[in-house]
């Protein structure tokens, strides 16, 4: 690798953006850097499921010589991208992380693909994630953990794994991960990289492989609030083919970003997201954070908002009941793997089924698909599903009251920094507590964002999460912009993972 390339991965996404602009690189440059990077790390921390090397070479020669010709393109036109593979992308596979997609390519493009292709972006592969997006570290991907570039011996957070492993360990500039329960946010706080869930319905949901429809949004990981805006603008905004897709504009969340000024701001600390039960070095950087943005002008109060000790019961009611019937698809009929039953002459369309989904789901899957079956079925409806509505609503209604006080709010993104491979494994419990903190937001539909806050006592990042009412993401980039300016200064430049600075594997 030539230190032009290696210079070039070092950059953030605006960054490469003002050179692409400007006609210092190209984006056949910068986009084989990446796939080289790729080529060099990606076999120790796998990812990536799929690096399209062809398909990112060919979309980077079309977008500068048609930026040659004279088009114009928005901002991150040139700059390379990953998807997590849970998104449907022509010309690559699309396995959601399951067996039961494996080699399935898909017949359209969601829409975040179709606009990073129309916005002039080199899609670089698919990347990893828990399948069906389900899980908080990764390791239930069929395919086989991702690493954490601070340390491979330990997970990278999840479902979204891949992507914030991609983005720590600079094999990718920026990312597309999804959020259904904190699937962006925690691995931003376990990779020390910057994660978005934008306002649900902010982002197209078409296209994206369905876990549980009304929690899912898709958004940005990248290493810095600016790079997360600029992808946000381009991902962003309606989409007639999403029935749940806002028809209002993307609020000012570029130029919140460049501002940074928290002057003013009101900030509310959540009472029940935090203190016991969370790591001693994830708490003081916490609250280092928040003594940063009072210094910076922004007052401090204390919210509580009670129903969120319900939040993580309720999500496990909600979640899989969703997931019960959006699973239900895959029946081996229509696409994907189709397994026949052992020592059967004539099986039944059932049978066929059963074998199929028995193969090619994992555990944790099925997990789910039987605890929302049974929180569906007649008789327990109203016990389970129809009481897990109602405290939804409750979730909801605490956060009005919160920002009535608060214009953000802010908790630790996860209660711990990255955890061993396996730790968590057989302790679904332990896995699902991961996401304590990033629930609420999902069931309220209301925004959030994760910064890397420093590192903790074990030298493992740790995440702050910003939370804004509805429709007011722009507030989000705002006050994570100023808290990043500050660490950066503290910090002399970004914290950055090991894997990160090395170009060679470690032995
Ligand atoms: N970890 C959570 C879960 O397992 C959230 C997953 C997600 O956001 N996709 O459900």
């Amino acid at each position: 690798m030539s230190s032009s390339d290696s210079d070039l991965t070092a950059l953030t996404a605006a960054e490469l953006a003002d050179k692409l602009a400007s006609g210092e690189t190209t984006s056949v440059e910068v986009t084989q850097a990446f796939l080289d990077r790729i080529d060099s790390l990606d076999g120790e921390l796998h990812s990536f499921l799929h690096v399209d090397h062809d398909g990112a070479k060919a979309a980077a020669v079309d977008v500068d010589a048609r930026r040659g010709a004279g088009e114009s393109f928005p901002s991150l036109a040139g700059v390379p991208i990953a998807v997590k593979d849970l998104l449907c992308t022509v010309g690559q596979p699309t396995t959601c992380g399951s067996r039961i997609l494996e080699g399935w390519q898909p017949p359209y493009d969601a829409t975040v693909v179709s606009r990073l292709r129309r916005a002039g972006m080199p899609i670089l592969g698919k990347t990893n994630l828990d399948e069906f997006a389900m899980g908080s570290s990764t390791e239930h991907s069929a395919y086989g953990p991702t690493r954490n570039p601070w340390d491979t011996d330990r997970t990278p957070g999840g479902s979204g794994g891949g992507s914030a492993a991609a983005v720590a360990a600079r094999l990718a500039p920026v990312a597309v991960g999804t959020d259904t329960g904190g699937s962006i946010r925690q691995p931003g706080a376990l990779t020390g990289t910057v994660g978005v869930k934008p306002t649900y319905g902010g982002v197209s949901r078409y296209g994206i492989v369905a876990m549980a429809s009304s929690l899912d949004q898709a958004g940005p990981v990248t290493r810095t609030v600016l790079d997360a805006a600029l992808l946000h603008e381009i991902i962003g905004g309606h989409d007639p083919m999403d029935s749940t897709s806002l028809d209002a504009p993307v609020p000012g969340i570029v130029e919140a970003a460049r501002r940074g000024d928290v002057s003013g701001l009101r900030i509310g600390v959540v009472k029940e997201l935090g203190g016991e039960g969370f790591q001693s070095g994830v708490q003081a950087r916490f609250e280092e954070s928040v003594a940063m943005l009072t210094e910076a002008g922004a007052t401090v109060v204390e919210v509580s908002c009670p129903s969120f000790a319900q939040a993580l019961a309720t999500y496990y009611l909600v979640m899989p009941s969703e997931v019960s019937s959006n699973l239900a698809r895959f029946d081996a009929m229509r696409y994907g793997l189709r397994v026949f039953p052992e020592g059967v002459g004539d099986p039944s369309a059932e049978q066929v089924m059963a074998a199929t989904r028995d193969a090619g789901f994992g555990d944790e899957v099925k997990r789910r698909i039987i605890l929302g079956t049974y929180a569906l079925s007649s008789g327990y409806y109203d016990a389970y599903y129809g009481s897990a509505q109602k405290v939804r609503a409750l979730v909801a209604r605490d956060f009005d009251r919160a920002f009535e006080q608060a214009d953000v709010l802010v908790s630790p993104t996860a209660p711990t920094t990255a955890f061993k491979m396996g730790e968590k494994l057989d302790d679904p419990m332990a896995m699902y507590l991961q996401d304590v903190a990033t629930i609420p937001a999902n069931l309220a539909g209301i925004p959030g964002l994760s910064l890397p806050a420093g590192l903790a006592e074990d030298g493992l990042p740790v995440g702050v999460q910003f939370l804004a009412p509805l429709q007011a993401d722009d507030r989000l980039y705002n006050a994570a912009a100023a808290l990043e300016r500050m660490l950066l200064d503290k910090w002399g430049g970004p914290l950055l993972a090991p894997l990160a600075t090395t170009s060679e594997v470690p032995a």
